[in-house]
């Protein structure tokens, strides 16, 4: 059973007592527009259907960039403009992997973004099979000579996404670290919930300490092969070809907002991010992260001007870490009231977290009841960030609101050829519209100063 309503019945029983105050009235006619508003699933359905994968510096980027400058014009925001920002794309080219013994089998991998490519004949080499990711980090320098290294550890399946961090060093970090210890070529179980024979890419990180190797990820059931070989006892050896090509390029950010009517220089700011990974559509990471972000905007806004302005930031190229830095360097000057990116797909929310000493502000409580009926829990435990894109500016002083998604499914799809637009339910991302929106409307329509509620302990230093 649901246990939020989208029926305009029952949004009509989820209104307020008549004692309730004129902010929190209007914050729940906010809410209840956005669960029955079509904005935010025409965003990435049209996103997924005219523009498709998106990979920043790819062609596809500058045809994202012009359709999501026509989208925010045409849903009526204000000051809609590009911002661009050098990057060093990196582009896909053929790839393909098989074992050679001790008995041939094609294998599902994709490269890691950002790998180097192998020669055009390949690396061919035993594998050094890890089952999990310390027992590499175990290993001693030098003993992977020669060898394609393996990490097989799988994925954690959580509500709140964490298995994602706890295995990401594996995919991030450990090129370098098998490297190190003299691996040729590195291959990790793809960061992934589900079993498929679908891989899932990501970005790696090379260090500057380590030779660069190249490196991919191999679909969850070529790695469950692995393992089931590898308990046979006989060596195995694998052949890897990746083609890729770097060169500089621009990514653009795309912004737009709702300009507020009393406090225009004080800014809600809302994102999501515009690039995406290549095999898929983009429809989960991040096209629904930015119809949430588009959709609660808007939504907001048809109560009326707000009284500081709403804006809405489409982050040119998250997946390769080139966006935060330049939206922080465009933006360090600007009076940012709170800071949220959405970017955990197109899920229910089901909590949320507020910047430190809010959750006992006046505004807040309004926010918490606002929501409630969506089944959505306002946790007294303070954010921490929200979404890599406002990173940095979270790190100098900014306020930032969280809200976690629904992660259960997410990782079944992500970064893979499987995140498609047929993975979205309207109600559900209508649910996660609606938990946005109203905190939107409650910050840019109230004059709660989330940097004076701030504990000194959780102040940036001089
Ligand atoms: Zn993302
Ligand atoms: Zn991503």
């Amino acid at each position: 059973m649901r246990v939020w309503f989208t029926t305009l019945a029952a949004v009509a029983m989820l209104a307020s007592p008549a004692f309730a105050d004129p902010l929190r009235t209007s914050a729940e006619a906010v809410r209840d527009r956005a669960l029955a508003d079509p904005t935010a699933y025409d965003y990435v359905e049209q996103l997924s259907v005219e523009v498709g994968p998106r990979l920043a510096g790819s062609e596809a980027a500058a045809r994202a960039r012009d359709w999501a400058v026509a989208k925010l014009k045409a849903l009526g925001f204000a000051n809609v403009h590009v911002e661009p920002f050098p990057i060093t794309a990196w582009l896909r080219g053929p790839e393909e992997a098989e074992i050679t013994a001790p008995r041939p089998q094609r294998l599902a991998i994709i490269g890691l973004g950002g790998s180097v490519p192998t020669p055009p004949e390949g690396v061919e080499g035993e594998i050094a099979l890890f089952h999990t990711y310390a027992d590499l980090l175990a290993a001693p320098p030098g003993s992977l000579a020669g060898k394609i290294a393996v990490v097989t550890q799988p994925m954690p399946r959580a509500q709140d996404g964490s298995g994602y961090g706890a295995l990401n060093p594996a995919r991030r970090a450990g090129p370098s670290e098998a490297a190190r210890r003299g691996a040729v070529a590195y291959l990790v179980r793809s960061l992934a919930t589900g079993v498929s024979r679908e891989p899932h890419t990501g970005a790696l990180n090379y260090q500057e300490s380590a030779p660069k190797i190249p490196a991919a990820a191999l679909s969850v059931i070529d790695a469950q092969l692995i393992d089931h070989l590898a308990a046979r006892g006989a060596p195995i050896r694998i052949r890897l070809k990746l083609a890729s090509a770097t060169q500089p390029a621009t990514a653009w950010t795309v912004e737009g907002e709702f300009p507020g009517a009393a406090h225009p220089d004080q800014i809600v700011q809302l994102g999501g991010h515009l690039d995406s990974w290549d095999p898929g559509t983009g429809s989960i990471d991040d096209g629904a992260g930015m119809a949430i972000a588009v959709g609660a905007a808007h939504a907001a806004a048809a109560e009326g001007p707000p009284k500081r302005t709403i804006r809405v930031a489409l982050f040119g190229a998250e997946e390769m870490d080139f966006a935060r830095p330049a939206f922080a360097a465009a933006h360090k000057g600007d009076n940012i009231v709170v800071i949220g990116e959405s970017d955990i797909g197109a899920d229910r929310a089901w909590k949320v977290q507020l910047p430190a000493g809010a959750f006992q502000a006046p505004e807040m409580k309004t926010y918490a009841a606002v929501v409630a009926p969506l089944a959505v829990w306002v946790s007294p435990e303070p954010s921490r960030g929200s979404g890599d894109d406002t990173a940095d500016l979270v790190r100098a002083g900014v306020p930032a609101f969280a809200v976690a998604q629904d992660a259960s499914r997410y990782f079944d799809w992500h970064h893979s050829s499987e995140d498609t637009l047929d993975k979205i339910d309207r109600d559900q991302l209508n649910q996660a519209v609606a938990t946005w929106a109203a905190f939107a409307y409650i910050a840019a329509n109230s004059d709660i100063d989330f940097r004076a509620l701030a504990p000194a302990a959780a102040k940036p230093g001089p």
